[in-house]
């Protein structure tokens, strides 16, 4: 997708640090943090919405939450995190391109 936000980052067109990358998905840091640590899981295939996935989407996905898992200590959440999706208007999504929130580097 031309305009989207990270799709760009994905291409590096818009620079951002990646702190994990692999064929599938990248982890960057939120650019307007919500708590001490807030990361951005964010699969390399563009769709807006859970529901507009493919299966090989829904199986990235559940990918993603288990490296994360074995990420944390490496990302500093190694004493928990809250992981969430804004999907659609209702649920604040600003960003047509599902992505995961990862906050966490302090007690939520
Ligand atoms: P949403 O509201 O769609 O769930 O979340 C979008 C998130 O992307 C927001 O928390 C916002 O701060 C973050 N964001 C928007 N633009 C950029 C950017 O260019 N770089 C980074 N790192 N984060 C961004
Ligand atoms: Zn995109």
């Amino acid at each position: 997708m031309d305009n989207c936000i990270f799709c760009k980052i994905n291409r590096g067109e818009i620079n951002s640090k990646k702190y994990y990358e692999d064929e599938d998905f990248f982890i960057i840091s939120d650019i307007n943090p919500k708590a001490r640590l807030h990361y951005l899981m964010i699969p390399k295939h563009h769709y807006a919405l859970i529901g507009e996935q493919t299966e090989k989407d829904v199986e990235i996905l559940g990918k993603m939450l288990n490296k994360l898992s074995k990420l944390a200590h490496e990302l500093g959440l190694q004493d928990g995190y809250r992981v969430i999706i804004n999907q659609g208007e209702n649920g604040g999504q600003e960003v047509p391109h599902l992505h995961v929130h990862v906050l966490g580097g302090e007690k939520l």
